[in-house]
């Protein structure tokens, strides 16, 4: 018998090696306690929150978790169903009706997560002999989706304009086209240039779908993303977004203005086989997206986190992603995994938790530390959370 866990064994030896360093593993952190959406108890120790994509700091918002708490008592602790059989509630089609409003589009579906909806609009809407043209830096719910198609895959060198152009002229004019971007690349905080991309798709036929996972919320006007910041959301077909982040529940969705939309209902397997989200997460999220049309203040506070601790991390000598604050990720950049985990424990041991990530997460085989900034993160804060990475840095000989 071949044991089919042996392709693994890299992996496992990887890990060992690191952890008989005496490295805490930095993949097993517990939440002992989660005081405020910017603060935890870890391993006893009163924690500075800064790796979680709470960008709006909504998790503890009063009337979030108010509705939440009502839609338990209205409506039970689950659904035991498909959305087309018996899990669609109330409030699922009150969620999907806030998304409407929020993006001012026509069609709303929501999934289980972001991570479904992705795989289930990318493999259901781009089929045999179709072409999905993918930023190569793409999230791996993106990657995922195409793989459970039938489409081909076409990758282009990240956010290269000319690189996407080149693909899509080389395709033949009359097959179905997919371009996939995102608005925010998650690893290292930087932004599409959405625009450009955008018209040159169109020029040559593609449909185009932007993943706004990162974005929505605290990018654009109202929140909408990227692609409305850029002025070219009402050319992009779908926007993808999930409630893991800004809104800060569970949940993914898609919204459109195509006519046919509604028809994926039926067909998008990841959407039918598979149970509909509980509605207290539903009337939570319906809440939440709807405070978030109302969340200028909160987005001007975010960005000022975002410059500030960009700056700081910069004038204390780290390597960082961007070289300017693009949005509300922060990459700083580390010299290998070994360095990398021993400054992710350092960090923690001052009481702050950043995320650690490292390859296939990250682009180009990188070790970073992503720092996620919430709304909610005081000024104060932002100055604690610098003077902890200048000592932790220091005691690891980073800077
Ligand atoms: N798309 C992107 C760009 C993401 O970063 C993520 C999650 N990190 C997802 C989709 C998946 O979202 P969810 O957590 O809701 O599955």
């Amino acid at each position: 018998m071949t044991d089919l866990f042996s392709k693994f064994d890299p992996l496992i030896e990887q890990r060992a090696a690191l952890l008989s360093t005496g490295v805490t593993d930095p993949f097993s952190l517990v939440m002992e306690k989660v005081l405020s959406p910017t603060v935890a108890i870890c391993n006893g120790r009163e924690t500075i929150l800064l790796g979680t994509y709470n960008y709006m700091g909504m998790t503890f918002d009063e009337d979030v978790i108010a509705a939440g708490k009502q839609a338990y008592d209205d409506f039970g602790a689950g659904t035991t169903g498909s959305r087309v059989l018996n899990g669609t509630f109330d409030p699922h089609k009150d969620v999907e009706a806030a998304l409407r409003e929020f993006y001012d589009m026509d069609h709303a579906m929501v999934f289980s997560t972001g991570y479904q909806a992705n795989l289930g609009i990318i493999s259901t809407i781009a089929g045999k002999g179709d072409y999905i043209i993918l930023d190569i830096d793409s999230h791996a719910s993106i990657y995922d989706g195409c793989k459970m198609g039938d489409a081909e895959i076409v990758p282009f060198r990240h956010n290269d304009i000319e690189a996407l152009e080149k693909r899509l002229k080389r395709l033949p004019a009359e097959a179905g086209k997919l371009v996939v971007l995102e608005g925010v690349y998650s690893m290292m905080g930087d932004v599409a240039p959405l625009k450009e991309m955008v018209r040159i798709s169109k020029e040559n036929g593609a449909m185009v779908l932007v993943d706004e996972a990162h974005s929505m919320g605290f990018i654009g006007q109202h929140g909408r993303g990227v692609a409305e910041e850029q002025g070219c959301i009402d050319d992009v077909d779908f926007i993808i977004g999930t409630f893991s982040k800004s809104v800060g529940t569970v949940g993914g969705f898609c919204v459109s203005n195509h006519p046919k939309f509604e028809i994926l209902r039926l067909v998008c397997r990841p959407y039918v086989f598979t149970a509909a989200l509980p509605p207290s997460v539903m009337a939570s999220s319906a809440a939440s997206v709807r405070k978030l049309m109302h969340g200028s203040n909160k987005r001007a506070h975010l960005w000022e986190n975002s410059k500030t601790l960009h700056k700081g991390l910069r004038d204390l000598g780290f390597q960082l992603g961007t070289d300017e604050p693009q949005s509300a990720i922060i990459a700083v950049i580390m010299p290998d995994l070994e360095r990398g985990a021993m400054m992710w424990e350092a960090l923690l041991k001052e009481g702050l938790y950043v995320n650690l990530a490292r390859p296939p997460a990250t682009p180009a085989g990188m070790t970073l530390l992503r720092c996620s900034l919430c709304a909610e993160h005081t000024s104060d804060q932002v100055q604690d959370i610098l003077g902890r990475f200048e000592r932790a840095g220091k005691a690891v000989s980073i800077i």
